[in-house]
């Protein structure tokens, strides 16, 4: 990992500008509450593909003219940066297994987009690389919250 202290509404504006498109065509509108000073610790790179993977799926699995929101919660250690949707929720009996990978909910309701099923795994291998937790609250038909607990300062997690 290449760690820097980053301003992380710079690196979510990134992200942002790279699904822009996708969103607009959808009608999706994409709401942020992120403190434009926060800094964290973390390699930009591998957090700017987090953030890529959990927005697409945001993106992807929420129909027309629906919502997504990020937010980021500041506490004394760490924070919790949140990306809630408002789309088609993923059914209980799934949920532990999303993050493995190539594990996908249901093959014909994922059939259009194209996905391998990587892409939560690699959002879990990065978040473990940062010494943090991910967790996932969802429910059918109302919307799904992806949340990622990380320390402001990094720490190895092998050590
Ligand atoms: P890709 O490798 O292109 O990301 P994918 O999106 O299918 O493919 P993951 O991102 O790992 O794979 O997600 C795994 C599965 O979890 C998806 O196939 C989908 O069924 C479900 N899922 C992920 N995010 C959401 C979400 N925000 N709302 C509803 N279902 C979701
Ligand atoms: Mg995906």
């Amino acid at each position: 990992l290449n760690i820097q202290k980053v301003t992380i509404r710079s690196l979510i504006d990134d992200v942002l500008s790279l699904v822009r498109h996708s969103a607009e065509e959808k009608e999706i509108e994409i709401n942020v509450d992120v403190d434009p000073d926060l800094k964290l610790e973390v390699d930009s790179s591998r957090f700017t593909q987090l953030l890529l993977n959990l927005v697409t799926n945001a993106i992807h699995y929420t129909p027309e003219g629906e919502h997504i929101y990020i937010n980021m919660d500041e506490h004394e250690n760490d924070i919790k940066l949140t990306v809630r949707d408002t789309g088609i929720g993923i059914p209980s009996e799934h949920l532990p297994r999303i993050f493995e990978r190539f594990y996908r909910v249901d093959k014909a309701r994922s059939r259009n987009s194209g996905g391998t099923g990587l892409g939560l795994a690699i959002v879990k291998h990065i978040v473990e690389a940062h010494n943090g937790k991910i967790e996932v609250e969802s429910e059918v038909n109302k919307g799904t919250t992806f949340s990622v607990i990380l320390p402001k300062e990094f720490t190895n997690p092998s050590s």
